[in-house]
């Protein structure tokens, strides 16, 4: 084992953010020497931050995601329309499709896709909620938007199974040709879900 070359305080917060995802011991070792240099710029107000999203952090209880209120902004949005529900599985996806943009309607998170070999079934995902919701007289589609893998789309047809008596619209993102992408690179699922998806020009 390597020796220890800071004290046991320096090598917790060394241990702590080498649990980051992206950050091996290397990089953690890296980080907690930047933060102790910037000490006052940088690693005093990261504490602060950091108690402050502890004490303030919640999940939504309508949609799942997380904010510092509840519901959360995006929930309480009157700019946002109440018809359209977009299905993510995880908050990171909400964040990905905020950034870009790409919707004006609200969000219901699942927090994970159905994965039998992790053994993630129905009762640990937030489908009956998704349900519920569904079934509200002012929600007219539900937009699956959840990652192309087996897992992913599994769950989507499960969750479509469910709504067939919900009088809603069901549909799913596009499968297919990445803007800016060659076809060239693309592997063979790619390109033929794109061709099968292909729309009218
Ligand atoms: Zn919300």
């Amino acid at each position: 084992m390597a020796a220890s070359v800071a004290g046991p305080e320096i090598e917790r917060l060394i241990q702590l953010l080498a649990r980051l995802p992206g950050l091996g011991p290397r990089s953690a070792r890296r980080a907690a020497l930047h933060l102790i240099k910037k000490r006052e710029a940088l690693m005093t107000p990261l504490a602060g931050a950091l108690q402050v999203a502890i004490d303030k952090i919640q999940v939504c209880k309508v949609c799942g995601n997380i904010d510092t209120q509840d519901p959360c902004t995006v929930c309480i949005d009157p700019r946002r329309d109440p018809a359209t529900i977009v299905v993510v599985a995880d908050v990171a996806d909400l964040w990905a499709l905020e950034r870009a943009n790409a919707t004006s309607g609200r969000y219901h998170v699942l927090g994970a896709t159905l994965s039998p070999l992790d053994g993630i079934g129905p009762q640990d995902i937030t489908i009956d909620a998704l349900v519920a919701r569904a079934h509200e007289s002012h929600v007219s589609e539900i937009v699956l938007a959840l990652n192309a893998t087996v897992d992913g789309q599994t769950t989507a047809h499960y969750i479509t199974d469910l709504l067939q008596d919900a009088n809603v619209k069901v549909t799913r993102l596009a499968h297919g040709v990445p803007v800016g992408g060659e076809l060239d690179y693309l592997d063979e699922g790619t390109l033929s879900a794109a061709m099968r998806q292909r729309t009218l020009f």
